[in-house]
């Protein structure tokens, strides 16, 4: 990291519209609840920890390889957090996760949510696990065709 970082990256003007934006905007929300309960900061505010921690998340969200075709993270192979973040931002979705849904509820936050608490397997699997079809319903027609004449 050096200064230069400092300045606007490019980069950012990624998370200030579109899907990643709703992505930023749900990680903040969250940073909030928690620095508002742990910090006391208010409204928009954030204590100097948190602010850095809004702003490595922002970093990584605008960096992600997978842009607006990002997976749900939890599925995503690419640990792009530090440790210390993400340890940091995993307790604060912890707090603030089952706050959120009542200030923000259309935030999508299960799928952030579960992108730091779940650890995702290192290696993707050949095939996605199949899902069990749903019975199939006997229609007007093979019934029919089938039934018994009287
Ligand atoms: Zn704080």
């Amino acid at each position: 990291m050096t200064d230069a970082q400092q300045q606007e990256n490019p980069r950012l003007q990624r998370i200030k519209s579109g899907p990643l934006k709703r992505e930023a905007d749900t990680v903040l929300a969250m940073v909030r609840i928690y620095c508002h309960a742990h910090h006391g900061t208010k409204g928009d505010e954030l204590c100097p920890d948190c602010q850095e921690l809004a702003d490595y998340a922002f970093k990584r969200l605008s960096c992600c390889p997978f842009k607006e075709e990002k997976p749900v993270c939890a599925k995503c192979k690419v640990h792009c957090y530090k440790p210390a973040y993400r340890e940091k931002i995993s307790e604060v979705m912890r707090f603030a996760g089952p706050r959120v849904m009542f200030k923000h509820p259309i935030l999508s936050l299960e799928h952030l949510w579960k992108s730091l608490t779940v650890t995702p397997p290192e290696k993707p699997r050949g095939k996605p696990k199949k899902v069990t079809p749903i019975r199939e319903v006997p229609t007007a027609d093979n019934v029919a065709t089938k039934g018994d004449h009287p």
